[in-house]
């Protein structure tokens, strides 16, 4: 019996992605056994942490790197780095911010429910820029001039959301912020695939940048790291870590603290609620080492053949249409797309209400339910989880398996 069924849990077909609610992806074999094995032994978590950085480092071209519980801690961490610096006082006083730098300047039009973890190092967020989407005019969201005008004497960072449609570019906020002084600090969480953004926005400029370990990469779903500057990521570090030590018996690793910077060491950080454990810091080094080695054709070739075996199972359902949505550079990991018409014998919705309660639950993406679009992700699907699919969603919307071969429009 399986520790799920002994539970009494069910296991989910997952045609969404590696979203939280729906517990990340499935971890490969080579990262579980990492973990099992990092399991077995006890270590200096500073050490450890050091190690795993010199990879990141390596990995995105940074100075330094530090794993998280994810990236929304890193998002944390990141924040509270960047309103303190190296200033233990100032760390053991927040998230009360009384006297520092306590203003993070963002995009209005980037906000984002998990901007909170910024706010939770005690900073308040200065939106600029107005993204209308009232008059539709559509060309303008927030300018580098505005960023400009916003940073002032209490701005702790300029915080920016990275994704294709971002703006202004991120080479012009980090060009304005540097001419300011301020930080940039950059939430990639969701900008992986393509590998190439592990280095893209270190290269670009910005000096913190957090990723999640759990998504694309394909680590332990409560992982994610920052990659930036060194005296950041120390400052990051010291919020983080378990402290509790007389001063002269630490000896953190001087890549990673550099002791003889400080004054004295803090308490126990904001930080410190998001702990990382041995087998996390493991598992993200082994899956990080895989995603940036591997064969971006190949990893996608398996996405897209789930796609197409997909399609090839959805054709001819009466009242829709399905399509493969393979064809844009950012859309690295291909996605379905069933349309329902309104002759089609049910909604989006109920669709999809459907397949969650049914067995075993099914979940897709709800993005596009407003439009009766279905999206199902590729990137958590088992070779023999297409056919189940289907036949799940033509339970309830009728028609037979039809025989088009499986080679379709995309
Ligand atoms: C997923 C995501 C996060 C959170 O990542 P975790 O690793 O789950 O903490 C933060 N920001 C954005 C834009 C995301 O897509």
């Amino acid at each position: 019996m399986s520790i799920y069924e002994e539970l009494g849990v069910r296991t989910i077909i997952n045609a969404k992605g590696p979203s939280t609610r729906l517990s990340g992806g499935v971890l490969d074999d080579d990262v579980a056994r990492a973990m099992v094995e990092a399991s077995r032994h006890c270590v200096d978590i500073a050490e450890l942490q050091a190690a795993a950085g010199r990879v990141i480092a390596e990995i995105t071209g940074s100075e330094a790197g530090y794993v998280t519980s994810g990236a929304a801690a890193g998002l944390l961490l990141g924040a509270a780095a960047c309103v303190t610096g190296l200033d233990p006082g100032k760390m053991n006083r927040l998230p009360d911010t009384t006297g520092m730098k306590d203003e993070i300047v963002m995009v209005r039009s980037q906000r984002n429910f998990y901007d909170h973890a910024v706010r939770g190092a005690g900073v308040r967020i200065m939106e600029v820029g107005l993204p209308d989407r009232f008059a539709g005019a559509g060309v303008r969201d927030a300018e580098g001039w505005e960023i400009d005008q916003a940073i002032g004497e209490r701005t702790a960072a300029v915080f920016y959301v990275a994704s294709a449609s971002a703006r202004p570019p991120l080479a012009e906020v980090v060009k304005i912020a540097r001419a300011r002084g301020v930080p940039v600090l950059v939430d990639a969480a969701g900008q992986l695939p393509p590998a190439d953004n592990l280095r893209r926005f270190v290269a670009l400029g910005a000096d913190l940048v957090a990723f999640s370990g759990g998504k694309a990469i394909g680590g332990p779903q409560a992982s994610g790291f920052l990659a930036g500057r060194r005296d950041l990521i120390a400052a990051a570090a010291l919020q983080h870590l378990d402290l509790d030590f007389p001063w002269e018996l630490w000896c953190p690793p001087s890549d990673l603290i550099d002791k003889s910077l400080l004054p004295g060491a803090p308490h126990h950080g904001i930080g410190r609620p998001c702990k990382v454990g041995k087998e996390e810091i493991v598992g993200l080094v082994v899956a990080l080492r895989r995603f940036a080695a591997a064969d971006p054709e190949e990893r996608r070739g398996r996405w897209l053949a789930l796609a197409r075996a997909l399609v090839a199972e959805l054709d001819g359902i009466p009242g829709t249409s399905v399509r493969l949505l393979a064809d844009r550079p950012w859309r690295e990991i291909p996605q379905v797309e069933l349309a329902l018409e309104p002759e089609a014998r049910g909604t989006a919705l109920a669709l999809m209400q459907e397949l969650e309660a049914g067995s075993p639950p099914v979940f897709a993406d709800p993005a596009r339910l407003d439009e009766q679009v279905v999206v199902l992700g590729t990137s958590c699907l088992r070779e023999s989880d297409p056919p189940l699919i289907a036949a799940r969603i033509r339970d309830f919307l009728g028609g037979r398996r039809g025989s088009l071969p499986v080679s379709v429009r995309s």
